[in-house]
C-alpha cells in the first residue's frame, strides 16, 4: 500500500518545485541561526537569495561528521534547546558519538516516513511487529517503534539481545514481521532452529533489516532461513534515523523520501556532483528538519541512484544497496576491496555458512588479507584433502572477483561470534602497526 499518495507519487516536475520551495526556506533558516553555516556560506559568497530552486543546491557548502563534531554537542542545532524533545547519538561505528536532536514536528515527521516505509513492504494495522533493533540512544529502537505505531500496528518493543526470550516471545505473541539488523536476523533463525522449535509454530512474514550494509545474496539467505519477505530499509542518525529509504514490493532499489530528504551523489575526491547511474558517495539535505537541519552531509556511504519509474508507482530517486561505506573500504596491495564483494561470493556457495571474518594485517610490508569463514554442517569435515579442495575453490572464486589472492581459514561451524546489532566483520590490523 502506499501510505501518502500525494507525496509518494507526486509528478516529478511538481516534486521539483516542492524540493526548491523547501530548501530556500531551510537556507534562509540556517543562514540566520546556525552561524556555522552563515560562516560557511559567507566564505562562498551564496545568500539565501541565491538558492531559488532545487538545481541551486550545489552553490552549498557540504557537510560532515567532522563538522558535527567540532560542534559538539549542540552547536548546529538550529532551534532553541526549549524546542528540542528527545535527543540521540550515532552509534560510533567509526569514531566517537555525534548527537542530534529532534523537535516535536521532527518526531512527527519521522514516524511518518518510517509509516511509509512499512507500508511499502505490504504492512498494515493488523501487523505485530517485534523491534529487535536497540532501543536507546541508536536511532533503530525508537525509530521503528514510532513508525509501527503511526501505521497503527502493534508494536512488542524487545530490543535487541536475551535471544532466547525474542523467540518465545515473538512465538506466544503471534508476531508477524521482525525488525532488526540483517545480522542479527540470522542469529535469530540460527536459534530458532537450534530451538527445534517449529516453522509453523511462528507467524512471521515480514522482515524490516537495514542499520548495516547487506548484499542481495544475504537478502535470500535470511528470507530462506526465516521463511519471511525481506526488505530494506535505510536511514542515518545525522539525516533522522531508520525511513531515509526503503525497498517497495518490486525490491528493485530503495526509494528515497526525497521530498524530505534530498539526495545527491558525489566523486568522494573531487566533490563533484556525479550523474545519475554513477557510483559515488551519497550526500543529503533535510529539507524540512527543525532541530538539526544539515546542508549537503555526506553520509560515506557508496552507492547508485536513478529516476527511472518505478513499477509501484512512486515517483522518488531511487538508491541502490549501499556497496559500503568508503571507511569500510579495505585496501590491500593497493587494490580496493568491499567486504560486500567477499559476502557475496561466501554467500554464492552452499559450503559455507552466512558468517564470516576479515582480518587483514601487516606482514614484511605486504598486506595480508584473511578471510574465515564457517563451513556448513555437513560439509566440514576432518579429511584434511576435502578441506584442502574447498579452501581452494573459495580462494580461486575471491581471487576472480577481488583481483587479489586471500588466506582462507576454513572454521567449524558456530564458531564466529554472532551479532545483535551492527555486525564488526572486519579487524584491520595495520591501523594499529
Ligand atoms: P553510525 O555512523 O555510528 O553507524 P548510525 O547508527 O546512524 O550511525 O548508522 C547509519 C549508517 O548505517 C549509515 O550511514 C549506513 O552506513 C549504515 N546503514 C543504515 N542502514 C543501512 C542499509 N539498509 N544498508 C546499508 N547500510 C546501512
Ligand atoms: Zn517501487
Amino acid at each position: 500500500m502506499i501510505w501518502n499518495k500525494a507525496k509518494e507519487c507526486m509528478a516529478p516536475e511538481e516534486k521539483r518545485k516542492l524540493q526548491g520551495e523547501r530548501l530556500h526556506k531551510l537556507v534562509e533558516k540556517v543562514y540566520h541561526s546556525t552561524p556555522f553555516y552563515r560562516q560557511k556560506m559567507q566564505e562562498m559568497n551564496v545568500t539565501p537569495d541565491d538558492i531559488q530552486s532545487i538545481d541551486d543546491i550545489v552553490k552549498l557548502p557540504f557537510t560532515t561528521k567532522q563538522d558535527l563534531r567540532d560542534n559538539y554537542p549542540y552547536g548546529l542545532f538550529a532551534v532553541p534547546m526549549s524546542q528540542i524533545i528527545r535527543l540521540h547519538a550515532s552509534s560510533g561505528t567509526t569514531g566517537s558519538p555525534t548527537v542530534v536532536g529532534y523537535t516535536r514536528k521532527d518526531l512527527s515527521i519521522w514516524a511518518e516516513m518510517t509509516a511509509r516505509c512499512l507500508s511499502a513492504f505490504g504492512a498494515g494495522q493488523n501487523d505485530i511487529f517485534s523491534v529487535a533493533y536497540g532501543y536507546g540512544l541508536f536511532t533503530g529502537g525508537l525509530g521503528l517503534h514510532y513508525g509501527v505505531e503511526h501505521l497503527g500496528a502493534t508494536v512488542i518493543p524487545m530490543s535487541s539481545g536475551n535471544t532466547a526470550k525474542q523467540i518465545q516471545l515473538m512465538r506466544d505473541f503471534g508476531a508477524t514481521a521482525l525488525a532488526c539488523t540483517p545480522s542479527y536476523a540470522l542469529y535469530l533463525a540460527e536459534a530458532m532452529e537450534k530451538a527445534g522449535i517449529p516453522r509453523n509454530e511462528f507467524k512471521l512474514n515480514i522482515g524490516v533489516f537495514g542499520a548495516e550494509p547487506w548484499t542481495e545474496n544475504m537478502c535470500k539467505e535470511i528470507e530462506t532461513k526465516l521463511g519471511i519477505d525481506a526488505y530494506n530499509i535505510y536511514g542515518l542518525s545525522e539525516i533522522m534515523g531508520p525511513g531515509v529509504s526503503h525497498e517497495c514490493q518490486y525490491k528493485d532499489d530503495s526509494h528515497i523520501i526525497d521530498d524530505h530528504f534530498y539526495p545527491e551523489i558525489i566523486s568522494p575526491d573531487t566533490l563533484e556532483s556525479l550523474p545519475y547511474g554513477e557510483q559515488g558517495e551519497l550526500v543529503f539535505t533535510t529539507l524540512t528538519k527543525e532541530g538539526l537541519p544539515l546542508l549537503r552531509y555526506r553520509t560515506k556511504d557508496l552507492c547508485t541512484l536513478t529516476d527511472e519509474p518505478c513499477r509501484c508507482g512512486r515517483t522518488s530517486v531511487r538508491m541502490s544497496r549501499i556497496v559500503g561505506r568508503s571507511d569500510d573500504m579495505l585496501i590491500i596491495r593497493g587494490v580496493n576491496v568491499f567486504p560486500s564483494q567477499i559476502e557475496s561470493v561466501i554467500l554464492e556457495m552452499e559450503e559455507f555458512e552466512p558468517h564470516y571474518m576479515l582480518i587483514v594485517n601487516r606482514v614484511n610490508n605486504l598486506d595480508i588479507l584473511e578471510v574465515q569463514v564457517e563451513v556448513r554442517d555437513g560439509y566440514y569435515s576432518d579429511e584434511i584433502t576435502k578441506m584442502v579442495i574447498l579452501k581452494k575453490k573459495i580462494a580461486q572464486r575471491l581471487h576472480s572477483v577481488l583481483g587479489i589472492s586471500a588466506d582462507i581459514k576454513l572454521v567449524e561451524p558456530y564458531t564466529i561470534k554472532r551479532s545483535e546489532g551492527k555486525a564488526q566483520r572486519v579487524i584491520d590490523k595495520r591501523i594499529f602497526n
